[in-house]
């Protein structure tokens, strides 16, 4: 079968692998869709220090797939059946793991990180993940190509939660890239007052108040905080989520905050970017909250797809390339471009 592959110390090659085989235990799934993240051509540039030297592995994490081969003493799962998965699996014994949250496990393995994924016909699942509850059954109603975005989705749900975002809040968002966009329609469905979009891209903006954003604001030919304090009363945001890469913008992103303001510095910085220097004092005497997540937990897998049954998020608003799972080539060419929105490979 044909798979996005990356071996560690610098080769993305979409090549021939064999077909994966079905562990005792586990089963394996015949991939229906599967979308392009951030993580993936991060680990395609610089690679990921859960691989070890020279260890090749298919890449792909966001994944829908039907059950295609049933491992011996599978319960619970039949045939024909269509899952998606939550793709962080814990060593299951530490106090991280014991509060759910194998995503910040120290001895994580995830499909499409130190383990195959999903960019490929084929993906085979090991019983710890079965165990862990990491295989989601989906309603009929949903989508391949939109439950294959229920991962990222559940990053964003991760998120928003260390943020209490909710009812009334005034948000906003600092970079509206796929994963910005998710946070927009995560927020609205949550209740947010306010969606504020905050790029310096234009076509981005645009794209922001199509999906709810009430206000799109340049940083470099505005003033972010002098339009954040007039769309809020003069109060500031309630909740700040930084979802881009950039240093300069998580002080900023702090000094927007009303009294009582929650900060989630959701994307993580490049390496190397050094120390960030942050007013303590504007924490102090404001009662700030500063948190940052990744990834998601298996519960805010099922918790985004919540959203999506019951609050009506759409997450198909977010993608903007779709390509055939047998043309993994002109789908990665595409996620390198930096397109306005998700790439997602549906199997034809
Ligand atoms: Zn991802
Ligand atoms: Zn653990």
């Amino acid at each position: 079968m044909r798979a996005a592959t990356y071996t560690q110390g610098g080769e993305f090659l979409v090549k021939d692998v064999p077909k994966p085989v079905v562990p005792p235990g586990g089963l394996l799934l015949r991939i229906l869709a599967t979308s392009i993240c951030g993580t993936d051509i991060k680990i395609m540039k610089h690679g990921h220090r859960k691989l070890r030297d020279g260890q090749t592995i298919t890449l792909g994490h966001e994944i829908v797939g039907e059950v295609v081969e049933l491992g011996e003493g599978v319960d619970g799962f039949q045939l024909g059946q269509r899952v998606g998965v939550a793709p962080n699996a814990g060593c299951g014994n530490c106090r991280t793991c014991r509060r759910g949250e194998a995503n910040y496990c120290t001895e994580f393995t995830a499909f499409g990180i130190d383990r195959d994924g999903s960019h490929a016909e084929f993906m085979s699942v090991p019983p710890v993940f079965i165990r862990q509850g990491n295989l989601v059954p989906l309603p009929a109603e949903i989508s391949n190509q939109a439950a294959s975005l229920l991962e990222p989705l559940s990053c964003v749900v991760n998120g928003g939660r260390s943020v209490d975002l909710g009812k009334g809040d005034v948000v906003v968002i600092y970079g509206v890239g796929p994963m910005g966009l998710l946070h927009i329609l995560a927020a609205r469905a949550l209740g947010a007052e306010k969606v504020i979009a905050v790029d310096p891209q234009p076509e981005r903006l645009v794209q922001a108040i199509k999906l709810g954003a009430c206000l799109g604001i340049d940083p470099i030919k505005e003033d972010v905080k002098a339009q954040v304090m007039e769309a809020s009363e003069g109060q500031g945001a309630d909740v700040v989520i930084t979802a881009c890469p950039v240093a300069a913008v998580q002080n900023q992103a702090l000094s927007l905050l009303a009294t009582h303001g929650r900060l989630c510095l959701f994307g993580g910085l490049p390496k190397g970017a050094g120390a960030v220097p942050l007013d303590t004092n504007d924490i102090h005497y404001r009662h700030l909250t500063v948190t940052g997540t990744t990834g998601g937990s298996v519960a805010d897998y099922r918790a985004a797809l919540d959203l999506v049954m019951s609050e009506g998020l759409d997450p198909l608003q977010v993608v903007s390339d779709t390509f055939s799972l047998q043309d993994l080539e002109s789908a990665y060419a595409k996620a390198l471009e930096g397109p306005m929105g998700k790439v997602v490979m549906v199997a034809t």
